[in-house]
């Protein structure tokens, strides 16, 4: 078969004040893997796809690869350009059999609330109605009736941290081969279960539901079934949790399944959150334990949720309380990068350090640094459950040692994802008493094998994970839990 695959992704924090423009994106256009067939490597479902294809003989045209961390809107005709350039590709690759698409599923642009919708519904156009698209997800995605429409197949991502990317990869792949072949044909149903939220699945009931979705793909005509927890800071008509049921030409039980799972999920509301602490009690509690090393994820710095990744907030109150040996990571002031590449490893350096990007970044703050080590665009990996590690590029960065505290410090937003965010400069995760990675959830996969305990903070900022304080406009909260406690009726 011949397979035509792209990846354009960013979830869109619709709140932000800075929008995403074309320099946001790590680009690889189709040209340049053709130039160079090492750039597939690091980019989660492309990497995968790209390895099916090679074991099972199937030709593929690589589209471009587009992801940006997190921001405002895309601006318009940066948007419209990426996927006309998608489409262009399209057109140029002669017949294809399979169209696959690696898309986040809350990406808004300027004009546009659903930009996957957009994207798949003119594919569809362009490939008539013979050839299969099939779309990995995030899960933090929006289902619109549009990606219904359009697309025969969708998956998302069922952990949170997103640890399954390649899993999910290789079953989107799998059926999509065996949907061309005519041996099955996908029906799929989506279920609203009314939620807006934040849910890891590392643990407790998210853990067992994720599990209870697996188990239902083994029931006779069940193909898939996704859990979409929604991106909550997208502000979207079509935000919010959805049950989706992939079934094989059975139409009723995919509508049947999602309502049950839909509403199973719902009756976990309450119990499937996170239970974040604030600053002060998060602090004090890692403080308080014997144990090192203990994590506080500053959730609400999370630039893999849209924020500046440069608050202030909890290094200015490890340095106030002296915590020591302390790490925090990763910290964007390219400003501050500049000057230690400049000075070099082991220089002294005062720098006024974050608190730049944004008013809920907090003051920046004026210390007296050394300079521990430096890395020339650093890449940081995202380790995966199976296959190659996802990976990110945090650009040049820097780790600043003031009073016992190691900042890294980067100068491109990214997220931290795994200790190797320290010990790739030489540094031991394990001699610190407190790390504060800048993660709502995602360093939880790589930090929880090394931490004496995990501590969720929900420090000020731009996304602590408390819903009510999401100054929705186009969301019909009255509709929604927490907002409201039986949008089902008393069925739910
Ligand atoms: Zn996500």
């Amino acid at each position: 078969m011949h397979m035509f695959a792209a990846a354009f992704n960013t979830e869109t924090n619709t709140f932000s004040p800075f929008p995403t423009g074309e320099r946001h994106f790590r680009l690889c256009h189709r040209e340049d893997f053709l130039a160079d067939p090492a750039r597939i490597h690091g980019l989660g479902c492309l990497t995968t796809w790209q390895q099916l294809c090679l074991e099972q003989g199937h030709q593929l045209t690589l589209s471009l690869s587009a992801f940006a961390e997190p921001s405002g809107r895309i601006v318009r005709r940066v948007y419209e350009k990426l996927r006309d350039e998608i489409l262009a590709d399209l057109r140029s690759a002669g017949n294809v059999d399979v169209v696959l698409l690696d898309l986040h599923g809350a990406m808004a642009a300027e004009g546009y609330d659903d930009c996957e919708g957009d994207l798949i519904s003119r594919i569809r156009q362009c490939v008539g109605p013979a050839v299969v698209i099939a779309v990995e997800l995030d899960l933090h995605c929006h289902f619109s009736a549009a990606m219904l429409e359009h697309a025969d197949l969708m998956i998302c991502y069922k952990e949170y941290p997103h640890i399954d990317i390649n899993d999910r990869a290789v079953e989107l792949f799998n059926l999509a081969v065996r949907t061309r072949a005519r041996e099955i044909r996908p029906t799929m149903a989506l279920f609203d279960c009314k939620m807006i939220g934040m849910y890891p699945t590392s643990g407790g009931p998210m853990h067992d539901f994720v599990q209870r979705m697996v188990d239902h793909e083994a029931q006779e005509g069940v193909l898939s079934v996704s859990l979409g927890h929604g991106f909550p800071w997208g502000d979207v008509a079509d935000a919010g949790s959805q049950l989706l049921v992939v079934t094989d030409d059975a139409a009723e039980l995919a509508a049947e399944l999602a309502r049950e799972l839909g509403l199973a999920f719902f009756a976990l509301r309450g119990t499937v959150e996170f239970a974040s602490l604030p600053l002060e009690e998060a602090m004090s509690k890692a403080l308080a334990s014997p144990h090192r090393p203990v994590v506080v994820a500053d959730q609400a710095d999370n630039p893999g949720g849209g924020a500046p990744s440069d608050s202030t907030h909890a290094l200015r109150w490890l340095l106030a309380h002296k915590v020591a040996p302390a790490a925090v990571a990763v910290l964007y002031d390219p400003e501050v990068v500049k000057l230690a590449m400049t000075a070099g490893e082991g220089a002294r350096l005062r720098v006024r350090l974050g608190g730049k990007m944004s008013a809920e970044s907090g003051d920046p703050l004026d210390l007296t640094t050394v300079v521990v080590a430096l890395a020339g665009n650093h890449q940081h990996c995202f380790p995966q459950r199976q296959g190659e590690d996802y990976v990110f590029s945090l650009g040049d960065t820097a780790v600043l040692r003031c009073e016992g505290i190691d900042i890294v410090v980067s100068s491109e937003r990214g997220q931290c994802f795994s200790p190797c965010i320290l010990s790739d400069f030489g540094l031991d995760p394990l001699r610190y008493k407190v790390i504060v990675p800048k993660s709502t959830q995602h360093f939880h996969g790589a930090f929880a094998p090394i931490a004496a305990e995990i501590i969720y903070m929900a420090a000020p900022g731009a996304i602590a994970p408390i819903m009510q304080q999401i100054p929705f406009v186009r969301v019909d909260t009255a509709d929604k839990y927490p907002w409201n406690d039986s949008p089902h009726g008393p069925l739910g």
